[in-house]
């Protein structure tokens, strides 16, 4: 299998190579030689979810009451690399929503009840997540969502609709963003949505560009009553958590940007060594040796960046700046990096069959799920007004 041998991460011990070499294994044997059919059908089996639940890999920084393994983030850096060598972003993507966007705030915030009825059959494999906030009307602007909570008694009363919703057509439960408040940040919360709750349902199935091995869907909530134990954390405190929360869904969107340029460029290194042309190897070309050469070194950087707002987080200093700074870097270069890759194949960077036909689609959702380029320009912005790290 082909290895570009990059720079290890200087706080990644032996155990994290081990626990990454194990979830490659297993990636490389049971999940990628599936990768075609899985893109095609639209979908993958749950049964993947139990295989990665008896890994470990669904509960790596969750407790341990809860099952979870009580790990820090260089283990779910070493789970991303790993899982990543199963070649479906669309795969790799739901698996991520499931663990590292829509629950490690129920982790962070959520009471014991929550995390005994939600967390536990989560890391267990038995129960899946999506994390619900983008609607209709409004995605980038978070504090403008206008799906409603109105208390009733003991309950909130659900209407609204969101859209684009990864796992939205299997997940048991929607880590939802709803207005409890006032218009604005300040009257959003966020609430534990079972989706077996009598009023809801799934919309259209939207046909992507990329991805397609997982769902993205239009949700709708008419009148849907919960009860208003399923509260995360405070009332009208929501849009904070959110954004708390982005922070983690944000470094793995870094994670995801430079596997997909690892593999994409080893790759095409390999293309380039066996392919030939006017009488001579494509990498006998000093070109592509060049282009090559240049995109390592910035891939070289955009790890480092990445490890750097990791290490952050782990520190658990304000990790704002540098995790938008790591996501606005690393996914603007795999768009050019993953273009140079399909380039050197030729014709056959435009079949299906080869992997990077299927990376030029799904590298494009990179610099707008979990908050677009230019999101991620402006935060860098006001936070170095701020005076921020
Ligand atoms: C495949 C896929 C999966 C997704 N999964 C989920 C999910 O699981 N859960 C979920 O909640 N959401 C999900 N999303 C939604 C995603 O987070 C949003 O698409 C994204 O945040 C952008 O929002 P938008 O599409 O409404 O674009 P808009 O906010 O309408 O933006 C349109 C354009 O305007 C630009 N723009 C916006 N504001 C500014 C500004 N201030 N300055 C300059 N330019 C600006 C944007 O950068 C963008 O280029 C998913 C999206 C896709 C495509």
């Amino acid at each position: 299998m082909p290895n570009l041998r990059l720079s290890e991460y200087t706080q990644f011990t032996d155990e994290h190579v081990a626990f990454r070499n194990t979830i490659r294994d297993f990636a490389e044997r049971e999940l990628a030689p599936h990768r075609h059919t899985w893109d095609k059908a639209g979908e993958f089996p749950r049964e993947v979810f139990k295989m990665l639940a008896d890994l470990g890999a669904l509960g790596i920084r969750f407790p341990e009451e809860y099952g979870g393994l009580g790990l820090d983030w260089w283990y779910t850096l070493a789970f991303q690399e790993g899982i990543s060598w199963s070649r479906n972003a669309g795969l790799v993507m739901s698996i991520l929503v499931d663990t590292d966007m829509a629950t490690p705030i129920i982790a962070e915030i959520g009471t014991d009840e929550q995390k005994e009825e939600f967390l536990a059959p989560l890391i267990r494999g038995e129960k899946v997540a999506a994390l619900g906030v983008s609607e209709p009307d409004c995605g980038s602007d978070v504090a403008a969502i206008q799906t409603t909570a109105k208390k009733d008694g003991t309950d909130y009363i659900i209407n609204g609709a969101k859209t684009y919703i990864t796992n939205g057509a299997f997940a048991d439960f929607i880590t939802l963003a709803v207005r409890t408040g006032d218009q604005g940040h300040g009257g959003i919360s966020l609430v534990l949505f079972p989706t077996d709750t009598p009023g809801f349902s799934v919309g259209r199935k939207l046909d992507k560009l990329g991805t397609r091995a997982v769902d993205s869907c239009e949700l709708h909530f008419d009148n849907c009553r919960i009860p208003q134990r399923y509260l995360l954390g405070s009332e009208n405190a929501g849009f904070i958590y959110i954004m708390q929360n982005f922070q983690g869904e944000r470094l793995t969107a870094a994670v995801t940007a430079n596997m997909t340029m690892e593999i994409a460029l080893a790759d095409a290194m390999r293309f380039g060594d066996e392919r030939a042309a006017f009488g001579r190897t494509l990498n006998k070309f000093q070109v592509w040796r060049h282009t090559f050469a240049n995109h390592i070194a910035q891939l070289e950087a955009s790890r480092a960046l990445t490890a750097r707002a990791c290490s952050q987080i782990i520190a658990g200093k304000e990790p704002t700046r540098l995790v938008s700074t790591a996501k606005l870097f690393s996914t603007d270069l795999a768009q050019k990096v993953i273009y140079d890759c399909l380039q050197i194949h030729g014709g056959a960077g435009f079949i299906e069959e080869y992997d990077i036909a299927r990376a030029y689609r799904d590298v494009r959702l990179l610099t707008i799920g979990g908050g677009t380029s230019e999101v991620m320009k402006e935060i860098i912005w006001k936070w170095t007004q701020l005076g921020m790290e």
